[in-house]
């Protein structure tokens, strides 16, 4: 009997604004989704007026994604360039996107999805299950420590939870994360604190 083809599905790529050029599945069983923004302006580095994005693109960026049925995915994207028609010797831009932050090596929702990961864990303990380095997952953290709570993303503050976070092997040093569990059943962020003793 002739063998069926695996069963697919498809499903929206939950980032704004682009589109999927690619998709592969590597020997090692990862997947990575090639796009290209479809923003095509970006702001001058200089001046900061919206110019257009004429310059090519740059080098090729992977970002390391949410998972697709539990197995590592990456975003690869080339940024395109921008070179400002106004300013002085007419400096080029790469464009910034709102999903990903530059010379970070995730998208803002995996770093979201690492932050979850990390609540009554430690970064150790992360770095293993995720496949990705200490130094990674540490950044991820320490880039939320004292960060600004977005009041618009919360409706409810009637459970709140603060949980430890070992930061340092040994060293007794923790960062407290605080979250708030919402209506819809999501658990949100609300900040992380540094340097709490842990509790005896
Ligand atoms: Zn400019």
């Amino acid at each position: 009997m002739p063998i069926a083809p695996a069963a697919k599905i498809s499903f929206p790529l939950d980032i704004p604004q682009v589109d999927v050029l690619a998709t592969e599945q590597t020997r090692d069983n990862k997947f990575i989704i090639t796009v290209e923004s479809r923003c095509e302006t970006t702001q001058c580095g200089v001046c900061k007026q919206e110019i257009s994005c004429n310059y090519g693109v740059g080098q090729a960026v992977r970002l390391r994604h949410l998972p697709i049925l539990g197995r590592e995915t990456y975003i690869d994207i080339r940024p395109k360039r921008a070179q400002c028609p106004t300013c002085q010797h007419n400096p080029t831009t790469t464009q910034t996107l709102p999903w990903y932050a530059q010379r970070s090596p995730h998208t803002q929702a995996y770093e979201r999805y690492l932050m979850k990961q990390l609540i009554g864990s430690t970064v150790a303990d992360v770095s293993l299950k995720e496949n990705i380095g200490y130094d990674a997952v540490l950044g991820v953290l320490e880039r939320q420590v004292d960060k600004e709570v977005n009041w618009d993303e919360v409706d409810n503050l009637d459970t709140i939870g603060i949980d430890e976070v070992a930061h340092r092997k040994g060293r007794k040093r923790y960062r407290a994360v605080i979250t708030a569990r919402q209506d819809d059943g999501n658990v949100i962020i609300l900040t992380v604190l540094n340097n709490r003793k842990k509790r005896r």
